[in-house]
């Protein structure tokens, strides 16, 4: 798998900043790019406000940041999974139509686990027959389109992919998850570390949904938390609840109608 951040839209904590400062200043856009440029505001001012910004729910203005990355040798297993998201990011994959992959044995990608069972060998074996089948079939004329059709989840695929920030982060809360498959949440991990080699300041809040930076705790079950290497730095919502059963100034309970009522009310006292 080879995973590379090709570009992103100049200026991304600039964008952010102004993006973001638009919404709570009384001067135009215009006047806080002009401020930017003289540099009249300092590249620790433009981190702090962001990192402060990030801290609540205003997530639109993070629609401004945009990233394109290569993606290389991965397999259509987790090309399935990858194309699921479907808003803030755009995708362009190699096709098994146009393409004539005319290798001798194509690359299939292999997990591990095929290795520590032992049947790495046979999994090869499979895998070249369909290689040999495949060829033969081009070759008896049968069209690229139809000739995949033998072709399993292990065939390698590349995509070219824009993804904005915002969902950069949401791929990152489910993907960088223990629960995601481990070649999505491997592919993941390699674009945050691209991104964090250009953009250390971005990348810190690209963790799974877990992180300090992100919702701070797990809610997946009990027993995948319980099993989760992250479960020992990461607390699950349940030991929340109980803290704030515990400690907290009111009892936790489901909302009733007079919860509700607080929130129609026009004009809270
Ligand atoms: C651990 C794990 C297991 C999974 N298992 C399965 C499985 O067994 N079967 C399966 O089919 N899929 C499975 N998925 C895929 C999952 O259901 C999603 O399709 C995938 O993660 C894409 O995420 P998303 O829906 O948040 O899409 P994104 O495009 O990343 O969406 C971003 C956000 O935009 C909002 N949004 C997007 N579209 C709409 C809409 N139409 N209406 C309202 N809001 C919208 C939502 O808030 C959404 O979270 C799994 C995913 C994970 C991480």
């Amino acid at each position: 798998m080879q995973v590379r951040l090709i570009d992103y839209a100049r200026a991304p904590l600039e964008k952010l900043y102004a993006a973001f400062r638009t919404c709570y200043s009384s001067e135009s856009p215009i006047d806080i790019w002009r401020n930017i440029e003289a540099q009249k505001i300092s590249h620790d001012k433009i981190r702090e406000f962001i990192g402060e910004r990030l801290k609540t729910g205003h997530a639109s203005p993070l629609e401004q940041v945009v990233f394109w990355f290569g993606i290389a040798n991965v397999s259509r297993s987790l090309s399935h999974q990858f194309v699921r998201h479907r808003i803030g990011i755009s995708f362009e994959q190699q096709s098994q139509r146009y393409v004539k992959f005319k290798q001798e044995r194509l690359a299939f990608v292999m997990p591990e686990s095929w290795h520590r069972a032992g049947l790495d060998r046979e999994f090869e074996e499979l895998l070249g027959r369909t290689s040999e089948l495949y060829a033969r079939a081009l070759k008896a004329g049968i069209p690229p389109e139809d000739a995949r059709f033998v072709l399993p989840n292990a065939a390698p695929t590349n995509f070219h992919v824009m993804v904005n920030f915002a969902e950069m982060l949401h791929i990152c809360d489910l993907r960088l998850c223990m629960r995601a498959q481990w070649e999505i949440r491997r592919m993941v991990a390699l674009m945050r570390a691209e991104i964090k080699r250009v953009l250390p300041e971005i990348a810190v809040f690209l963790q799974p949904k877990c992180g300090e930076n992100r919702m701070g705790y797990c809610d997946e079950t009990l027993e995948d938390w319980k099993k989760c290497p992250l479960g020992r730095v990461r607390p699950h919502k349940t030991s929340l609840f109980e803290l704030y059963d515990r400690y907290g100034s009111a009892k936790a309970r489901a909302l009733g109608e007079q919860e509700f009522r607080a929130v129609e009310e026009k004009e809270q006292i």
